[in-house]
């Protein structure tokens, strides 16, 4: 079996039984999608699944790929030691009876007996557009090819979970927004933030359509500066034009995903927004 190269400190942990100091590994606080495998042999052992965060000072499991983990007396006659089953690189050890998750186990490992596999996926940009009803602004962006998926919520405002009814209440600064997470090889922001305008009236300033107050004004949360220069330049385009444009843009802000029933709201019901259409505007 083909076997790493391992540092002094790496051997330290693998082959000689060692501990990692709490808080110091790479993997402590990881939460990506993928797989975490044996640093010496490269088996599979946990899925991103099976981690959570546990405060130990270590990555923490609650189960395992099947077959992957070997357990076996620690020689301190008390824990129970983990091993890959693979090479016998030691992992760390595996706790029961703690109650931190349903399946009650914590396979406590050192960061530094792990490699991380990120799932196979595309790199992910994020844009975030407030347009009045956010069930009306996610019904047309999400639809665009290229758009990953799309979430409502609330942003911008200075509440730290901000409910609906909140919100309503027009006094969190939140909007209704929608972030749109979008794959830049498929679709530019460019393309999304035309788009934003041509389905929606931008230039109204009390709100949207039937919609009115402070929360449903028409903005762009951008990320960085590029995409506020893009959003600058497409609103001087619409000022070129002889528009009117509300629209403000904002730099990004904690968004604060709204509740289940306000997600993907027009999906399977047939039906369409009352408060926003599409009105073509850019050539
Ligand atoms: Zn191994």
């Amino acid at each position: 079996m083909k076997q790493k190269l391992l540092t002094s400190f790496e051997t330290h942990v693998i082959q000689n039984k060692g501990t990692e100091p709490p808080f110091s590994g790479r993997y402590t606080y990881t939460d990506a999608a993928g797989v975490y495998v044996c640093k010496r042999c490269q088996t599979p052992l946990y899925r991103s699944e099976h981690k959570f965060l546990s405060e130990c000072g270590w990555p923490s499991f609650d189960d395992e790929i099947p077959g992957a983990v070997k357990k076996i007396p620690d020689s301190d006659g008390r824990r129970t030691e983990i091993v890959c089953n693979g090479c016998d690189a030691h992992l760390g050890h595996v706790f029961t009876g703690e109650r931190l998750t349903a399946k009650n186990l914590r396979h406590c490992v050192n960061s530094v007996s792990l490699d991380f596999k990120a799932s196979e996926s595309v790199a992910t940009e994020r844009a975030i557009f407030a347009s009045g009803c956010f069930w009306g602004t996610e019904y047309y962006l999400g639809r665009l090819p290229g758009v990953l998926k799309t979430t409502v919520g609330y942003t911008g405002g200075h509440v730290d979970r901000p409910t609906y009814e909140q919100v309503c209440g027009k006094k969190t600064g939140h909007l209704e927004a929608v972030a749109v997470d979008f794959d830049p090889t498929k679709i530019s922001y460019d393309r999304l933030v035309r788009f934003f305008f041509e389905t929606h009236d931008f230039s109204q300033k009390d709100g949207q359509g039937p919609d009115i107050g402070p929360q449903y004004k028409s903005a762009i949360f951008v990320q960085d500066d590029r995409q506020s220069r893009v959003a600058e330049g497409l609103i001087d385009e619409l000022k070129a034009k002889g528009l009117d444009v509300a629209t403000e843009i904002k730099p990004s802000a904690t968004f604060w995903p709204a509740e289940d029933y306000h997600q993907n709201y027009y999906e399977g019901k047939g039906a369409s927004p009352y408060c926003h259409k599409y009105t073509k505007i850019f050539d």
